[in-house]
C-alpha cells in the first residue's frame, strides 16, 4: 500500500471488517495477484470499509445488493475524505474477492441459501413490483437494497410482523440513511422505497397509516429537520370527521384515504386515473 493511503487504513482497522483483513490478503496471494493489483484491491477494501462503518451495515449482511449499492449509490457521489480508492473495475473484483472469502468462511451465507422471513418477504415485494407496478429492474432491486436494510434492522432472522414497526423505527432508519446521502436529492430514494413498501402492504390489508406519514413530505427535504407526522389521535380526528353520504363527502373521504393509506402526494391524488386502478377478480 503507497504511503497516501496509510491514514485511511485506520478505516479499515476500525471496522466490523478487520478480523478479515488477514484472510483477504492471503487469499489474493493465493490467486497470484501482482503486488500492485494486491495494494489496489487492499485500497479498495478499505474504501468499502469505511462505508459499511459509517451505514452501520452488519458484516453479516454483506452481499451482491450491498456491494451493487455502495458502486453504483456511494461511488458517484463519495465525499469521503481523500485520498480514497476509487477505480470501480477493481473495486468491482476486490468486492467480489471479499464475498467468496466471507462466504468460504461462514460469515455470511451462501448464495443459494436466501430462505430468511426476510428473503421471502422482499421476494413477495419484488413480485409487486415486478408484476403490479411494472417498475424497472434497477429500481426493483435499489428498492430491495433499501428495504432489505429497514428489515434486517427491524427483523434479522425472524418473521416480518409489520404491525410491531413504529413511526419511530422509521424516523430513525430515515436519518440513519440521510447521514449517508450527503446530497438532498439522494434522501428521495430510500424515501419512495419506503413508499412503495407501505403501499403494498396497505394493499394487503396492513394498517401503515402512521408509517406512511413518516414518510409523507420528502419533496425538498432537508436532513436537518425530520417531518412532522400526525398523531394516533389527530389521524381518529380525521376520520372521524369524515362523512360517505353524498359524492362530494365521498370524493373527499376517497382523497384522504388515498393520502393516509396510500401514502399519495396531493400531485399523484389529482392525476389518479382509471388506469391507475387494478381490478381485482378473486
Ligand atoms: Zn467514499
Amino acid at each position: 500500500m503507497n504511503s497516501a493511503n496509510h491514514h485511511t487504513l485506520i478505516w479499515l482497522l476500525d471496522s466490523q471488517l478487520a478480523p478479515h483483513v488477514d484472510a483477504f490478503m492471503l487469499h489474493l496471494l493465493d490467486c497470484r495477484y501482482a503486488s500492485n493489483t494486491v495494494n489496489n484491491y487492499l485500497a479498495g477494501l478499505t474504501h468499502f470499509a469505511h462505508w459499511v462503518s459509517q451505514c452501520n451495515i452488519d458484516v453479516k449482511s454483506l452481499d451482491e445488493t450491498l456491494i451493487q449499492q455502495f458502486l453504483d449509490d456511494h461511488l458517484p457521489r463519495c465525499n469521503c475524505e481523500k485520498p480514497v480508492f476509487h477505480d470501480r473495475k477493481d473495486l468491482h473484483a476486490a468486492l467480489g474477492h471479499l464475498l467468496v472469502l466471507l462466504r468460504a468462511n461462514g460469515v455470511i451465507a451462501d448464495l443459494s441459501i436466501g430462505l430468511t422471513p426476510v428473503d421471502e418477504e422482499l421476494r413477495r415485494f419484488d413480485d409487486h413490483m415486478n408484476h403490479v407496478r411494472g417498475l424497472a429492474p434497477k429500481t426493483r432491486k435499489h428498492y430491495l437494497a433499501i428495504i432489505r436494510r429497514l428489515l434486517l434492522r427491524q427483523f434479522a432472522d425472524q418473521p416480518v410482523v409489520i404491525s410491531t414497526l413504529k413511526p419511530d423505527d422509521i424516523r430513525k432508519f430515515v436519518a440513519c440513511q440521510s447521514d449517508l446521502c450527503r446530497v438532498t436529492a439522494s434522501i428521495s430514494a430510500p424515501i419512495s422505497a419506503l413508499r412503495g413498501y407501505f403501499r403494498y402492504r396497505a394493499t394487503l390489508g396492513d394498517r401503515v397509516h402512521q408509517l406512511v406519514g413518516v414518510t409523507s413530505f420528502p419533496a425538498n427535504w432537508q436532513q436537518a429537520t425530520l417531518p412532522k407526522t400526525l398523531s394516533n389521535n389527530e389521524i381518529e380526528r380525521l376520520l372521524a370527521a369524515l362523512e360517505y353520504v353524498g359524492t362530494a363527502a365521498r370524493r373527499t373521504a376517497a382523497i384522504v384515504h388515498c393520502a393516509l393509506d396510500l401514502g399519495l402526494r396531493s400531485s399523484e391524488i389529482a392525476n389518479l386515473g382509471l388506469d391507475d386502478i387494478d381490478a381485482y377478480s378473486d
